[in-house]
C-alpha cells in the first residue's frame, strides 16, 4: 500500500530533507509550511498520516492535530518538538497524537515509528472488514445467501415501531414450497437445495427497492413489503408464485420438474402484536394450501380483530 503523508514544517530545510528520505523510502510525500497551508491541502486530498512541528508562526502544531482529529476520522498524526520544547508528550497525545518524536530528528527512528503506525492502521482497516463480514453473516443464510429469520424478527420489529409510530402501512408475505418432500424423496436432498437456492435466486429479482426477503425456516420464505398495502403486496405475491411456477428446475438426472409455491400475503393493523401479524400470514399461506397449492390468499386485518380471507 502506497501511503500518503503530510509534512508540516516551518523550516524548509527540515521540510526538504524528510521529504528526501521519506520519498525514498517509497511513500508519497507532500509537505506544507504552515497549519494553516495544511488544512486548506487536506481539505482536497486524501493523506494517511500527517507529521507535523509544534512551534509554528498561526496555526501551531497541537492546535493543528486538535483540528485534524476533530475533521477526519483516518488520519493519524505525529508530533515533532524539540527536547527543549515547553511542549509535553502528553500535551501532544490528548489533542489524538499517535506519535511523538523529538528533534533534530533522527530518521531512521522516524521511518521505525511511521511503520509502526502504518502498520496499526492497516490491522484497523483488516479488524474492520472482518467485522462487517462477520456482521453480514450473523444475519444471512448460508443456503440462499437471503436474511435469516434471526433478521426477519429484528426487521419485523423495526416495521412495526415505525408503522405504529408514522401511521404507515406494511404487508407481509409468507410462503412455503409445495410438496417439498416429495421432491426430496424423488431427487435427493441435494437436488432440493439447489432448488432453494435458485428460489433465492429468483425471489431477489422479484423484490423491490425497500422490499427484503429471508429464509424463514427450511423451505418457508417471508418478504416485508415496507409501504405497501394489501393490494400492491398480492401482485408481489403473484408475481413470485408465478415467476417460480414458469421456471424449470433440472433435476440431477437432467429431467426438467415444475415447483410450486403456496403464498399468504396480509397486512399489518396498527397496534398488534407482531406474532399476530405473522400468525395471520401462516393462516393464509395455509388456506392457499388447503385449497389446493399453487395460490395466493390474503387475508385482510380488521380492526375489530375478524379476519377476512380473499383469494387472489
Ligand atoms: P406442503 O405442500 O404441504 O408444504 O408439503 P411439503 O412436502 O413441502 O411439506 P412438509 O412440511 O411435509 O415437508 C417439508 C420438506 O422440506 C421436508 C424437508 O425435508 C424439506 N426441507 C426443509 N429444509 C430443507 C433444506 O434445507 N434442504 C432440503 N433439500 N430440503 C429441506
Ligand atoms: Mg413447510
Ligand atoms: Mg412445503
Amino acid at each position: 500500500m502506497n501511503s500518503r503523508i503530510l509534512i508540516v514544517d516551518d523550516d524548509s530545510a527540515i521540510r526538504e530533507s524528510m521529504r528526501d528520505f521519506l520519498e525514498n523510502s517509497l511513500y508519497t510525500v507532500v509537505s506544507a509550511s504552515s497549519g494553516e497551508e495544511a488544512l486548506d491541502y487536506l481539505a482536497k486530498n486524501t493523506i494517511d498520516v500527517v507529521i507535523t512541528d509544534i512551534m509554528m508562526p498561526g496555526i501551531n502544531g497541537l492546535e493543528l492535530t486538535d483540528t485534524i482529529k476533530k475533521t477526519y476520522d483516518d488520519i493519524d498524526v505525529m508530533v515533532m518538538t524539540g527536547y527543549s520544547s515547553d511542549h509535553s508528550y502528553e500535551e501532544a497525545i490528548s489533542k489524538g497524537a499517535s506519535e511523538f518524536v523529538f528533534k533534530p530528528i533522527r530518521f531512521e527512528e522516524l521511518l521505525l515509528r511511521l511503520k509502526r503506525l502504518l502498520n496499526e492502521r492497516q490491522l484497523t482497516v483488516e479488524r474492520y472488514q472482518m467485522l462487517e463480514k462477520l456482521k453480514k453473516l450473523a444475519i444471512t443464510d448460508g443456503l440462499t445467501k437471503l436474511f435469516n429469520s434471526r433478521h426477519f424478527y429484528n426487521q419485523l420489529d423495526l416495521e412495526v415501531e415505525r408503522c405504529n409510530r408514522y401511521n404507515h402501512s406494511f404487508s407481509l408475505l409468507l410462503f412455503d414450497i409445495d410438496n417439498f418432500k416429495e421432491y426430496n424423496d424423488t431427487y435427493g436432498h441435494l437436488a432440493g437445495d439447489k432448488v432453494l437456492i435458485r428460489l433465492g435466486q429468483i425471489i431477489r429479482t422479484c423484490l423491490r427497492n425497500m422490499d427484503s426477503a429471508y429464509r424463514y425456516g427450511g423451505e418457508e420464505f417471508t418478504i416485508l413489503l415496507p409501504e405497501t398495502n394489501l393490494n400492491e403486496a398480492g401482485i408481489v405475491g403473484e408475481r413470485i408464485r408465478s415467476k417460480v411456477e414458469s421456471e424449470k428446475f433440472v433435476s440431477n438426472a437432467g429431467e426438467s420438474v415444475t415447483i410450486t409455491i403456496s403464498v399468504g400475503v396480509t397486512g399489518y393493523r396498527l397496534g398488534e402484536a407482531v406474532s399476530e401479524l405473522v400468525q395471520r400470514a401462516d393462516q393464509a399461506m395455509y388456506a392457499s394450501k388447503e385449497k389446493g397449492r399453487n395460490l395466493v390468499t390474503y387475508i385482510v386485518a380488521k380492526s375489530d380483530g375478524k379476519n377476512k380471507k380473499k383469494d387472489n
